[in-house]
């Protein structure tokens, strides 16, 4: 994995929300650069019951397994009101399904800073007390 193609899969997440979502409307997506290169992008369709809604994470997350491709780097973006795009970390269940591909997947969070520059960030140093660490070696994923 190279810097590039992480930067190529923060565009691949910008472009798909600017042209999916032309209007400028607060929207999101989110994308994930795989073992192979391959960026996969995708966005959370509209559900009349909230409950329902996905994470924009989940298109290429199930896309990467049709595949049998490892999830390397995984990024989400949020186009706010104002235009901004800002950087959205994996929530818990999105976290969850991270670590299927071990603790050295990368997570984009917001930088304290700016909530709209990408830090990348190792999944065990997102979730530093992820409960699959008192079975070291015992399951998938290099916990
Ligand atoms: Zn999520």
């Amino acid at each position: 994995m190279t810097g590039d193609q992480l930067d190529e899969t923060v565009s691949a997440c910008l472009s798909l929300i600017d042209t999916r979502f032309p209007g400028g409307e607060e929207r999101g997506a989110a994308a994930m650069l795989l073992a192979d290169g391959t960026i996969l992008t995708g966005t959370a369709p509209d559900a009349v019951n909230p409950a329902v809604e996905v994470c924009h994470e989940i298109e290429p997350y199930a896309g990467a397994f049709r595949l049998n491709q490892a999830v390397v780097a995984s990024v989400c973006l949020h186009r706010d009101e104002r235009g901004r795009l800002l950087v959205l970390s994996p929530c818990g269940v999105c976290r969850e399904r991270l670590a299927v591909h071990g603790p050295d997947v990368l997570a984009g969070v917001a930088a304290p800073e700016d909530p709209t520059q990408v830090v990348w960030k190792a999944l065990r140093d997102v979730l530093p007390d992820y409960w699959m660490t008192v079975f070291p070696g015992e399951v998938t994923g290099g916990w």
